[in-house]
Order: C-alpha cells, then structure tokens, then sequence
C-alpha cells in the first residue's frame, strides 16, 4: 500500500471517528450479559443492513451443535439466541478473504454500589470510555466496522469476501462462535479486535469450566460433629485443586509461547454457593471454577487430571470420601490455540 492510500484511510477514520464513538457509546449502553444479547444482535443488524451487506441472522440450534467438536453446555434459556453475519462479496474476487469476529456479549457488572458511573451507562473520560463492555470488546467491534467504512470512504475496494460476524457466549461456552462455523463461514484469515494492549496476539489459553457438587448431611448446629459441612467439604476440594494448577505452571514452564509468561495458568473458583440457613450445618455446596490450558494440552486429559485430582483429594478427607463429591463440566471447554 502506498503512503498516500495509507493517508487516505487514517484520514477517513478520522472524519467517522465521532460517528464510530457515538455507535460504540450506543451499544455499550445495551445491558447484553448472558442470555439479553438480542438487542445488541438487532442493533447491528441494523448496522450492516444500513451498510448494504448481506445480512444472515439466524437462530441458534442447539442440536445442530451438540456434537461438534468445542460444544459446551448450556443451562439457561437459549430460545432467543442469535448469530448475525454481515457479508461482503466484490465483484471480482482475487484476494484473501477474511472474518472480522467480535462478541456482544458482557460478562456480569458485580456489585452496582462499586461503580464510579452505572455500568450500561458510558461515560467518556481522559480518553476513556467507561461502562461494562466498552473495553471487552463492543469498542473492537464497532471500530472492525467503521475501519470497514472508512476504507470504502477512501474510494477502495476490497477484493475478497470479508464476513463480519457478531457472536454470543464467548464469555462462557464460545457456542456463538461455533455455530458460525456449523452454518458454514470460512475465510483465509480471522482478526477478533479484543483488547490486547494493540497487539497482535499469537497464542491463547483455553479454558476448562467446572462444577465442584459436594453433598453434605443435613443437621442442626448443635450436632454438628454428626454432620458434614458441605461448605467446608468443599474448601479442601479447592486447597487441592490450588496445587494443580501449580503442577500445571510448572508444565507451562516448557511451553514455548508461555514459558516467560508469569503464572499463566490460573485456576478461579468463581461462584460459590451452598447452604439454606445459618444454624443448619450446610447439606450442599456447588463451586463454579475456571482454569486455564496452554496450547497442546487435550482437553480430554487435562478433564481426567482435574478429577482424578478432586477424587484423591476426596480420598483424603472423612466425610467425602463416602460421599464422593461430583464434578459437572459447566460451560467453556476451550481449546488453547496458537499460530
Ligand atoms: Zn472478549
């Protein structure tokens, strides 16, 4: 590309540059955390059909992705959900094609009080835009669209099929994305516009979610030598599973693209639930965890490690080991991929 066409588009990002924030500002204020995508997937339908691609929005069936390779389960109503596709096509085609990919969806705002400005309201200041999902990643998305119009705006063609996708559950499951790949879109390359500090990023992590289900036996406090404590149960089955994944940053260590990175593996218990009431000895208790695999790791093993780590752990440990404790595969089952 030369200087001068270079200088053509930078100065058509510019011209749109007020419109590309107004348009990010609008879907930031969309409130689309898991399963409230919808208004976000009508917005940029909106976007594209005004822009004069070809606009596939369809929804998401489940069955027909069940059994594909990176599945993972959902639990809540997915009757709504949507994948929407805007597609490009030239008249000639003679260059590579490519898939622009951003999701809509955000992950939950925790606890309102600790906002300095409500979450689906953005703000902008010093040069930044605040509220939930204006970083990961409704801004990339919205500038992979208004980088699309600005080189139009510049008088050039692109040569190639490009196919702007807006996908859901990345957060959680990556269902959005794989039903973009059951319905048949394929490109030369993929860019997904995340924030990465403006870098390239040339190797991820996968990611493993799982439910820790440990069944406790019910008594009041009183007796509660009598009883297990399903909360305290489940304590021990974290401890343990802390100490995997400090076997598995000690594997990362002959990983060729994580080896200097430090602690890339992080194992979180992220939801913790369990008991009905103060003075009764908890019967239950469920941890939602997460944690990460590096490229190369099978999905398969690294499952069969973290169990095999819960039920010696459960071995160990008086009441679970007559009561072993279950672990579900709860969401995200993600391989990691690198280039
Ligand atoms: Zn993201």
């Amino acid at each position: 590309m030369t200087a001068e066409t270079q200088q053509r588009i930078l100065s058509a990002v510019d011209e749109g540059f007020d419109a590309q924030l107004a348009t990010t500002q609008a879907f930031v204020a969309i409130p689309s955390t898991r399963g409230a995508e919808g208004p976000c997937q009508d917005m940029i339908g909106d976007l594209l059909r005004e822009r004069r691609y070809e606009v596939d929005d369809w929804h998401i069936d489940l069955d027909e992705l069940r059994d594909l390779r990176g599945f993972g389960p959902i639990e809540h109503d997915f009757s709504k959900a949507r994948s929407v596709v805007g597609t490009y096509r030239p008249a000639t085609n003679s260059g590579k094609s490519l898939i622009l990919q951003g999701h809509c969806d955000v992950v939950p705002t925790g606890p309102l009080e600790m906002w300095e400005t409500p979450p689906f309201s953005p703000v902008i200041k010093d040069g930044r835009m605040y509220g939930r999902g204006a970083c990961d990643m409704k801004s990339g998305t919205i500038a992979a669209l208004y980088a699309l119009d600005a080189i139009k705006k510049a008088g050039l063609k692109p040569t190639a099929r490009i196919h702007f996708q807006s996908v859901i559950e990345e957060e959680s499951t990556g269902v959005g994305a794989l039903s973009t790949l059951q319905r048949g879109y394929r490109a030369d390359a993929c860019f997904i516009p995340e924030p990465t500090n403006g870098k390239m990023i040339r190797s991820q992590v996968g990611v493993i979610w799982f439910r820790l289900k440990v069944r406790g036996f019910p008594v009041h406090v009183f007796e509660a030598g009598a009883g297990s404590n399903a909360i305290m149960a489940a304590y021990h089955l974290v401890h343990a599973l802390e100490k995997l994944e400090i076997a598995w940053n000690e594997r990362a260590k002959a990983d060729r693209h994580f080896k200097d990175v430090n602690h890339p593996i992080n194992f979180n218990p992220g939801i913790i639930k369990g008991g009905d009431w103060a003075s009764s000895v908890p019967a239950w208790c469920d941890v939602d965890c997460r944690i990460a695999v590096l490229p190369g790791w099978s999905i398969a093993e690294c499952q069969k490690e973290i169990l095999a780590c819960v039920s010696a752990a459960a071995r160990d440990h008086r009441f679970l080991s007559n009561n072993p404790p279950q672990v579900e595969w709860s969401g995200s089952c993600r391989k990691a991929t690198s280039w």
